[in-house]
């Protein structure tokens, strides 16, 4: 397959400044919880896109200065020399294939505590921490600001020195030059703050002094928001911003284009879809003659050709989609477009770095795995013999180890019990706002249809008895769970409706059923994700009196970590959907719900006729222990090898039923040393002297 002429505009070069890119396919700075605690896993990643197609490949917020740093939440940083070393790790791999490197230079200003190095940060008032951290910032004074500069300075230098070929000035996302340029932040009464020319005047400097600095070798780009703050409308306003671009158009060489409204640049695909930039930043390439990169969880090759054409953007910009396909410009470019993992907008991705952990995907199981591991994402280990392989279930896990057993070459079956592959992708997709995340099964199935190698049977319920009658050499179970009707306490899982009352509840696959309540509701979220808000959504819309009731302390708690809970929670009150945080439920009698206070104890009654339970799953593992049962719970007895993955084995995420799927295609027939399971990236202590460790080893 060759590429199709449409898509040509993607693979022209472009000059920025004094370097110039292969493409058009650039991926901008994204966290990845690696950063400066795992370089190797990083580099291994970042040369990962690099050799599927991006033209460039930036780091992640990368620290100027030690009183700028945001542990947990992982940067890179460019402190010293040994910074230095670590980044050539990067950008040696991305340099490898032809694409360049860019470094985007930070200062977090009230954004960081600096809970590790315990230096005070700098802001341009004593504001407070703006992530809730009982810390304020020392205003910076006019030597405050020659520090910054200088800091900045030396950072840019040893970006230069690591061979960085692009580096940022970073003035967006409510970092310390972002709070320069707010005239409502911005009440300084020096030349740094009031008037727009003084608000601006800091970041202008550093423009200027990252040019004096590398400007001969690198391109210096500039991160910038086009808009102040969504209105209440929803429509943008750019005011301001709008002059303050035309200021400093010709400044930078490269202008990468965000927007203030966070929700909405790194929105989920249940609120936001692709290309939600371009209403907020339609005049700017009218402004500037400067290359012009911006993001919008760009997926589809005709919407990015669109872009460009239209003038909205001269390189795709893309985050996510690179972490979903880090092939996908190689992909647009062998024609073979089909093949191309969407991102389905679920921002598991940003977990990592929330939490503090590396980098994972919901689409794309092997990222962050590429030097752990070895995992590539395109490329199998051949079979390791000529067995074939019975997987029963075709939901996410058992879709996935399918694909990757047949890309591996091996002969596999596939069974699903009912009429459709997708598992809970496909019962899930169907609640409102979650329609991208059928892609987990449109491209499974998309590459699957592609392998002679496999075949489905659909309608196919397998009893033990059938296992046996395939006559498989490999069988993996992969029948995934149901939702519970009880709830956990803490100690064991208990019905909320005594036996004898005749009371019944919900549970999340009897709406996915289509089975639905009548009347008020409450939707009792011990999940804590986002299906618990959904259903909420859901029934809400069939016109009951819905309340959503939690013993956390937010609604969809663990939302927090993809970047999504304030807008849960502000849809769910828009709806007119009643919330009752931190309040467990004890009882249901078909009238009444009795909740306890998480803290006090003190009970409450809400009057609902339905609960939804949205508590804790029961893996369906029947078939698994049947076929144990069988073989005297001796699996050595079995005329195959079984294993069990995804939700049956143990039910979690969606990317973690991908996850075990594709792992027990890679290690069917690899030894696996279950002790040392995978190489440790760590900062290495090297070598000792006389007792002593050497620094910087
Ligand atoms: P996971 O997330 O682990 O992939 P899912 O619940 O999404 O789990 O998918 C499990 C799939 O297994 C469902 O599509 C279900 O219809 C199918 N399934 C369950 N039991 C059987 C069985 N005995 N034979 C064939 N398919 C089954
Ligand atoms: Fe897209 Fe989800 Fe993967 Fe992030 S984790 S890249 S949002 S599919």
């Amino acid at each position: 397959m060759t590429r199709d002429p449409r898509y040509d505009i993607l693979f022209k070069p472009l000059k920025i400044g004094p370097v110039t890119t292969k493409n058009r396919f650039f991926q901008v700075p994204h966290c990845t919880g690696m950063g400066f605690i795992r370089p190797r896993m990083l580099a291994e990643m970042r040369g990962m896109k690099a050799e599927g197609g991006w033209g460039v490949v930036c780091t992640e917020y990368n620290s100027i200065h030690p009183s700028s740093e945001d542990l947990k939440h992982v940067s890179s940083s460019l402190w010293d020399d040994s910074d230095i070393r670590a980044s050539r790790l990067m950008t040696d791999k991305v340099h490898a294939h032809g694409a360049l490197a860019g470094a985007e230079l930070w200062y977090g200003g009230s954004r960081s505590a600096n809970m590790m190095t315990r230096e005070v940060a700098l802001d341009l008032d004593s504001l407070p921490n703006a992530v809730g951290h009982p810390f304020q910032t020392r205003a910076m004074d006019k030597s405050d600001i020659r520090d910054l500069r200088r800091w900045h300075r030396k950072a840019a230098l040893r970006a230069k020195e690591a061979e960085f070929d692009i580096v940022y000035v970073y003035a967006t996302h409510g970092y310390l030059l972002a709070n320069f340029l707010d005239p409502v932040r911005n009440t300084r009464g020096d030349e740094y703050g009031g008037s727009m020319e003084n608000r601006t005047r800091l970041i202008r400097e550093l423009i200027e002094e990252t040019k004096d600095a590398v400007g001969d070798r690198c391109a210096v780009a500039v991160r910038f928001a086009a808009d102040e703050q969504a209105g209440e409308d929803g429509k943008p306003i750019t005011g301001e911003r709008r002059d303050m671009f035309e200021m400093m158009a010709h400044m930078p060489d490269l202008w990468d284009i965000n927007i203030a409204n966070y929700d909405v640049e790194m929105g989920v695909s249940r609120f936001t879809k692709e290309g939600a930039l371009e209403p907020y930043m339609d005049f700017v390439k009218s402004v500037t003659d400067k290359p012009v990169v911006t993001v919008g969880r760009f997926t589809s090759p005709d919407t990015m050709v669109s872009q460009i054409k239209r003038g909205v953007t001269d390189l795709i910009g893309a985050a996510r989609p690179s972490i979903a396909d880090p092939f996908l410009p190689a992909k647009i470019e062998a024609g073979d477009v089909n093949a191309i993992r969407e991102c389905i907008g679920c921002n598991i991705c940003y977990s990592g770095d929330s939490i503090g952990v590396p980098i994972r995907c919901t689409q794309n199981p092997t990222m962050g795995e590429e030097w752990r591991k070895g995992w590539h994402p395109e490329k199998m280990n051949p079979k390791g013999g000529d067995g074939r392989v019975l997987v029963v279930g075709g939901g996410p896990a058992g879709l996935e180890a399918a694909r990757a057993l047949g890309k591996r070459g091996y002969d596999v079956i596939l069974a699903e019990a009912s009429r459709q592959v997708g598992g809970r992708v496909l019962r899930e997709a169907s609640l409102p706002g979650m329609s991208e995340y059928i892609r987990v099964k449109n491209y499974r199935e998309q590459q699957l249809s592609e392998m002679p190698n496999v075949e489905i049977f659909l309608e196919s319920f397998l009893s033990a008895q059938d296992v046996h009658a395939v006559g498989a050499d490999h069988v993996v179970i992969a029948t995934g769970a149901n939702w519970r009707a009880e709830r956990f306490n803490g100690n064991e899982y208990t019905p909320v409706v005594t036996n004898s009352s005749g009371v019944d509840v919900f549970t999340p696959d009897d709406i996915m059923d289509g089975k639905l309540p009548n009347g008020p509701t409450m939707i009792y979220d011990e999940d804590g994700y986002y299906l618990g808000g959904v259903i909420a959504e859901k029934i809400r819309h069939l016109g009951h009196d819905v309340t959503y009731a939690t013993p956390a302390d937010a609604v969809s708690k663990w939302t927090e970590n993809t970047s999504e809970s304030w807008r849960v929670r502000s849809h769910l009150m828009t709806l007119g959907i009643k919330i009752v945080l931190s309040k467990s439920l004890q009882s249901f009698d078909g009238q009444t719900a009795m909740l306890a206070c998480e803290f006090s104890g003190q009970t409450s009654e809400v009057n609902v006729e339905n609960i939804v339970m949205v508590t804790q799953r029961r893996t369906n593992d029947t078939l698994y222990q049947a076929l144990l049962e069988g073989a005297d719970r001796d699996p050595g007895k079995l005329p195959f090898t079984l294993a069990r993955i995804g939700d049956c084995d143990a039910p979690a995420i969606i990317a973690a039923a991908i996850y075990s799927g594709h792992r027990y295609a890679r290690e069917l027939d690899v030894p696996v040393d279950v002790d040392e399971p995978l190489r440790h990236d760590r900062t290495d202590v090297g070598e000792t002297k006389d007792g002593e460790y050497l620094q910087n080893a």
